[in-house]
């Protein structure tokens, strides 16, 4: 790594370093291998011609050792090529005491300037390292950040293109490199956007840049999608660049059109479950008179046929009545059936998906609360018979209850949601929080309609849910969670023919 090679700043110590670090011992080597190379050239040389320059090839050879690898090996070079001149002799009368000296002053100049050049050559090597890291870095962020990234100029032309960009719309960088933004843009901002980039540029006017705005955008196929786009400007002595960061919204949004939903079904059921039990009220409180209507008049219609010379149209009319009001008693009881019984499907469910399915819904901004989610769920309890929309809904409704029970509270906001083997082939499912736990004077009524604590409550959630729960068989109650706060469990029938058959059709 570069960062702990010796850093060239500092003056002495580093020209040491770099002498006693691995690159130093290679340059020595190569000094000294240069030196026994120029002294058989020069050798030979005086040999053929007694005339040869003998000061001026060390020379050369101290210059360029020098410059290549500073003074180190610069002053090595000096010190043996003066060693080799003594040994050489030079006829032309250089080896004198003056010319040595002069030699030696040359070579230890040449040595320093070559450190000063070597110096500035390692740092530029370094700077343009470190560049390419950073570049490299930039490079892997750009291509891995989940968000898309693009970099237009002022004219909106496109520079930088991010590996989620590709993804998320359908371009590939070779194709859209160098083409105006607004091809990512459906029409009308299409044809828009380079006045956009006009206006900013001339009035200085922020519409989007750091701001950050919903829009639309089209992939490559035509289709259109909601994004939250946000950008940033860069101004660089090239010119202004800004930057756009895109996240798809098409996922979040469908999560929340689904909770709608959701919570639109609930409150569908709870209309539904309130007139049940109106229907129901109804029905217990008018059966009394109704049968009582019914019996004086049979009394009455009796009372007139013994009566000689009654008048038999009465006798007639009095025995109607009587059926119209046990009629009207079979019609308040078959509106009960009919409520009570409600639209149910059911089917074999994986109880896993189903609870991780509701939850994820149920817990939409639960981060924002500071809930910590932990999820127990046994995998042998899996195969249910239910109708999974409402089973959900009798999830959704507790797992929300038990947000808001922990929402704004301080210390441990923990939410356990788990699923186990209860007994008679029944699975249990628990979602348990830390919140304060259930007000002692609402505990015995939870389950009664219209029974609430909060200040926008339905109070239907949990009577909806253990209409729901007693529906599927199961029974629905709460407990005091030990570690301070509520549990809610409830139970249902386990399929456990139809599983173990799946399962063991896996396993073969
Ligand atoms: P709502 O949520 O509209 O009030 P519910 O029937 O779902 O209707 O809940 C009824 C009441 O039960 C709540 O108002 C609240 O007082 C209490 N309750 C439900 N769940 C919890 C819980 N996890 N912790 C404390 N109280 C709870």
């Amino acid at each position: 790594m570069p960062a702990q090679e010796p850093v060239f700043i500092a003056p002495a110590t580093d020209g040491v370093r770099r002498l006693l670090s691995d690159r130093g011992f290679v340059a020595l080597g190569a000094t000294l291998a240069a030196w026994v190379m120029t002294f058989a050239v020069v050798a030979a040389l005086r040999a053929l011609a007694p005339q040869t320059p003998v000061l001026a090839l060390f020379m050369l050879l101290v210059v360029v050792v020098a410059m290549l690898e500073g003074a180190g090996p610069g002053v090595l070079a000096t010190a043996l090529s003066l060693a080799a001149i003594l040994v050489l002799g030079a006829p032309d009368g250089s080896a004198a005491p003056a010319a040595l000296i002069m030699f030696l002053a040359a070579g230890i100049l040449s040595s320093v300037g070559g450190e000063w050049v070597v110096r500035r050559r390692l740092r530029d090597e370094r700077a343009s390292q470190t560049l390419l890291e950073r570049e490299a870095l930039l490079r892997s962020i750009f291509d891995s950040a989940p968000d898309a990234m693009i970099v237009i100029d002022e004219k909106g032309i496109v520079q930088s293109y991010s590996a989620a960009a590709q993804r998320m719309f359908g371009w590939s960088a070779v194709e859209i490199l160098g083409r105006n933004v607004s091809t990512l843009m459906p029409a009308p901002f299409r044809q828009e956007h380079d006045g956009y980039l006009h206006r900013y540029l001339s009035t200085s006017e922020r519409r989007i840049i750091g701001i950050g705005r919903i829009v639309a955008g089209e992939r490559k196929d035509g289709s259109t999608f909601p994004m939250e786009l946000n950008v940033g400007e860069v101004r660089s002595p090239h010119g202004r660049f800004f930057t756009g960061f895109v996240r798809d919204l098409t996922e979040r949004q469908e999560t929340e059109a689904r909770l709608q939903e959701l919570q639109s079904e609930l409150v569908h059921i709870s209309r539904l479950s309130a007139m049940g039990e109106m229907a129901s009220a109804l029905a217990h409180e008018l059966n009394q008179p109704l049968s009582a209507i019914s019996n004086y008049l049979s009394g009455a219609r009796r009372l007139l046929e013994q009566t000689p010379n009654a008048d038999s149209r009465s006798t007639e009319a009095i025995g109607k009545a009587a059926e119209q009001a046990i009629r009207a008693g079979d019609i308040i009881r078959r509106l009960r059936d009919f409520i009570a019984r409600g639209e149910s499907e059911r089917s074999v469910e994986s109880l896993t998906r189903l609870v991780q399915e509701a939850c994820t819904l149920a817990l939409v901004g639960a981060k924002e609360y500071g809930v910590r989610v932990q999820y127990r769920l046994d995998p042998r309890v899996e195969r249910v018979i239910v109708d999974r929309v409402q089973i959900q809904q009798v999830l959704l409704n507790l797992v929300r209850n038990a947000l808001d029970a922990m929402r704004g509270q301080p210390g441990r906001r923990e939410l356990v949601v788990s699923t186990e083997q209860a007994a008679d082939s029944m699975a249990r499912v628990s979602v348990a929080d830390t919140g304060p736990g259930l007000d002692p004077d609402a505990a015995a009524r939870l389950f009664q309609p219209f029974v609430t604590t909060k200040a926008q409550g339905m109070g239907v959630g949990l009577s909806i849910s253990k209409t729901i729960v007693e529906a599927h068989g199961g029974q629905i109650w709460h407990e005091r969670n030990p570690e301070g706060g509520a549990i809610f469990r409830f139970t249902m029938r386990l399929a456990n023919g139809v599983g173990e058959a799946e399962n063991g059709k896996d396993e073969r």
